[in-house]
């Protein structure tokens, strides 16, 4: 089999609304890059990247001329044929070789006829169980506004009831720690036997994670999730605060992997098939995890179903996966692939079990989130649409008002 071409689609795809988060928002659409990977057997691969536009798309054209008649087999020289150590330091590929590499391994699996977990040691587990995501939102379209600790109880036990979930996770570090330490204990009050994660995006000073860590100790927590920022920082509060935790931003590598193992900071490392540079470098890191006592957890970084395919895939096959994972999934309105959603069963959804990575395109969605990008663009991750001016510095000191209903 060899690739003859790599053809790029950016996409719009609605929310139900508007998130927040420390850092900005996403206001109201995933903007993602839809990846066709073709062979000369006429097999078409997907892969998927945060982000689009123009220079994405190009970006992808861009590594037909590294990629034209490779064999989608030969995955480890497809790293350094992109992605070479030296060369990353300038051309910084990561993300785009991971994209390359669902559609490479979606590319073998449907050429012997197996899902990409049978590639990757086989499945251990049917479906995986997912998280809850919980963001503070603005209202839209019928969708309700999160704000207060009531709100955001219904908004929970309404997707508890539509999907299963017995994990919660709280996106943090909008609002003053104080008034989010009141959202999170109401979520403990109105779920009792449910477990929960608090996230603020590494936005906390040492004195607030300290504070706000201390004050859960005593709640049902799965994990408290970059509190701060930098590994140092999570190892101070580590030492402090006895709820593990966890990160997302500051072990994303294997030498900040090696770090962490040499100096422990983070409990649990989230594993994220993009920022890793794929799913097979996120199974080699779960390895060293479990060598070492380090948990494991599956990142979301915004997905679409071709991503949630890779997550899945991974999830399916980790010995070491005790975490939910997370998925900002079911806050999306419709999805690219055919059928549309997959859908949670009892908080979980199952592995998919066709050739490859299991997911097909649905051409008409693609043109339709396609047009939608067109028409309204990308939007700034790190502003917030409702407070004009702001940027977010951390440590954050200039928190939203809570006071202040969520409109736009
Ligand atoms: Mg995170």
């Amino acid at each position: 089999m060899k690739i003859v071409d790599i053809r790029a689609t950016t996409v719009a795809v609605p929310l139900e609304a508007p998130l927040r988060h420390s850092n900005g928002a996403h206001w109201g659409r995933f903007v993602r890059t839809i990846v066709e990977v073709e062979a000369d057997n006429g097999l078409v691969g997907l892969g998927e990247m945060g982000g689009g536009g123009e220079s994405a798309e190009a970006a992808f054209r861009g590594l037909l001329p590294y990629l034209r008649d490779h064999d989608p087999f030969q995955l480890e020289t497809l790293r350094f044929k992109i992605a070479n150590p030296t060369a990353s330091l300038y051309n910084n590929r990561t993300q785009l070789l991971a994209a390359i590499e669902f559609a490479c391994l979606d590319l073998i699996g449907q050429q012997l006829g197996v899902a990409v977990c049978d590639l990757l040691g086989g499945r251990i587990r049917d479906e995986v169980p997912f998280a809850s995501y919980l963001f503070f939102r603005y209202a839209a379209d019928g969708f309700a506004e999160v704000r207060t600790p009531e709100q955001l109880v219904e908004h929970t036990r309404a997707l508890k009831a539509a999907h299963g979930f017995t994990v919660h996770k709280l996106k943090g570090g909008v609002f003053p720690p104080d008034y989010e330490l009141e959202c999170y204990r109401a979520l403990a009050a109105a779920f009792p036997g449910d477990r929960l994660r608090y996230d603020p995006n590494a936005v906390l000073s040492m004195a607030e994670a300290l504070r706000f860590g201390q004050a859960i100790e005593s709640l049902d927590n799965d994990y408290l999730e970059d509190p701060v920022l930098g590994l140092e920082g999570l190892r101070l509060v580590r030492e402090r605060v006895r709820v593990p935790i966890a990160t997302n931003t500051v072990v994303v590598n294997f030498e900040q992997l090696a770090a962490n193992v040499l100096r422990r900071g983070a409990d649990v490392v989230l594993l994220d098939t993009t920022f890793w540079g794929g799913v097979r470098a996120c199974v080699k890191a779960a390895g060293v995890c479990e060598t070492f006592q380090v948990d494991v957890a599956v990142h979301s970084s915004g997905e679409l179903g071709i991503q949630l395919a890779t997550m899945l895939h991974l999830g399916a096959v980790l010995p070491n996966l005790t975490y939910a994972a997370d998925a900002h999934y079911h806050q999306l309105r419709d999805d690219v692939i055919e059928g549309g959603k997959l859908a949670y069963s009892g908080g979980a959804i199952p592995v998919p079990s066709g050739p490859g990575l299991g997911v097909r395109l649905d051409r008409d969605r693609v043109a339709r989130y396609a047009e939608l990008y067109k028409r309204e663009g990308g939007y700034p991750y790190d502003r917030d649409p409702g407070r004009p001016g702001w940027f977010a510095r951390v440590p954050n000191q200039h928190f939203a008002d809570p006071a202040v209903p969520a409109e736009l």
